[in-house]
């Protein structure tokens, strides 16, 4: 069985050979997989934990290329569906000079969109420990049913519900159409991950502090509350206590898939531990592991290639405490 299934987007990143350019000058794009929900799956299965993808590609080159890359990092693909009439789904990246990136995608609609509810492993989510997901496959039918019913078999199974936004701004029709599709789910997860910017973003920011507007974000059944914010680590909200966790000191030079890494992170440990989310400490050891698992993530290019192994972070957490 797979410990974590995890839901949603598998699809071709075309990043370009040359950062700092407009999309139309760059030279040359090299090709590298993507999709928040299949990183966090492969993220998982290198740290030596079982998880699973659920979703659909294309019957193309691209879309077994991509199954591939699951498998060969020990992902679980009995729930990957094929389309034979859409397309693997693309995305062209913009690599801007202040390190940011942009996102241009090609869905019209892309495999990824079309995936029915009939279409699922309904076996294989049931038997799980955390269904994770992201909110991509809430913007496009059916694939939003898909994800409807996939969270109802979870949740009536007793499954924990984790959810990672991942704001992708173009891919929706208004950013009041993102902040309502978001949301339009918040409630049903147990274990919610942000970054500060998706914050801002979803409560309109302000003047207040961030444990004032987490509180925004609160809602009754959730257990656990994460936001990221780069170098500096994370803060956690849970009903009983919160903090802050700070980060690994390393030289970053990409920092795709950090917050897939560190949700890896997290999950796996929290897997590990049995969920034991009302003891403080060893929620605190579990987020200090995501920290040093997005760190590393940041020091190489490109996502899947660069999340570590579990020796590769704890290496990097003795190397601060000595
Ligand atoms: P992305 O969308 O790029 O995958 P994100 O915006 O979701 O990332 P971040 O907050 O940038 O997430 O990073 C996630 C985690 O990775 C941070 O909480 C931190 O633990 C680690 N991290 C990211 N950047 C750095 C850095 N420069 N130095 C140390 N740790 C970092």
């Amino acid at each position: 069985n797979s410990t974590v299934v995890c839901f949603g987007e598998l699809l071709v990143d075309f990043v370009p050979t040359v950062g700092g350019l407009a999309l139309a000058d760059a030279p040359a794009f090299k090709k590298a997989p993507g999709g928040a929900p299949a990183n966090v799956a492969v993220g998982i299965c290198k740290l030596g934990g079982t998880a699973a993808f659920v979703g659909k590609v294309g019957e193309d080159e691209f879309g077994l290329m991509l199954v591939n890359v699951l498998k060969t990092n020990k992902v679980e693909v009995k729930g990957v569906r094929f389309d034979a009439d859409a397309r693997t789904a693309l995305a062209f990246v913009t690599l801007k000079a202040d390190g940011e990136r942009e996102f241009m995608f090609y869905r019209n609609p892309s495999a990824d969109m079309v995936m029915r509810p009939e279409e699922l492993d309904v076996e294989l989510i049931k038997h799980a420990k955390v269904f994770h997901f992201g909110s991509i496959s809430l913007i496009a039918e059916p694939t939003k049913s898909t994800h409807m019913a996939a969270m109802k078999i979870a949740k009536d199974a007793g499954i924990l519900l984790s959810y990672d936004p991942n704001l992708r701004l173009p891919l929706w029709s208004s950013p009041e159409a993102a902040r309502e599709g978001i949301m339009s789910i918040w409630n049903q997860a147990d274990i919610i991950k942000v970054s500060d910017e998706e914050v801002n973003f979803l409560t309109n920011g302000g003047d207040e502090t961030l444990d004032d507007v987490v509180l925004e974000l609160w809602h009754p059944g959730l257990k656990l509350l994460v936001v990221t914010d780069g170098p500096e680590g994370c803060r956690y909200y849970t009903p009983e206590f919160h903090g802050k966790v700070e980060s690994f000191k390393v030289h970053p030079v990409d920092t795709t898939g950090a917050g897939d890494a560190f949700m890896a992170g997290l999950l796996s440990k929290l897997v590990d531990n049995d969920f034991g989310l009302h003891h403080e400490g060893k929620l605190r050891d579990a987020l200090q592991f995501a920290n040093g698992c997005g760190a590393i993530t940041t020091t190489e290019r490109g996502a899947i290639p660069a999340l570590p192994d579990t020796e590769t972070v704890l290496r990097l957490m003795s190397k601060e405490s000595m």
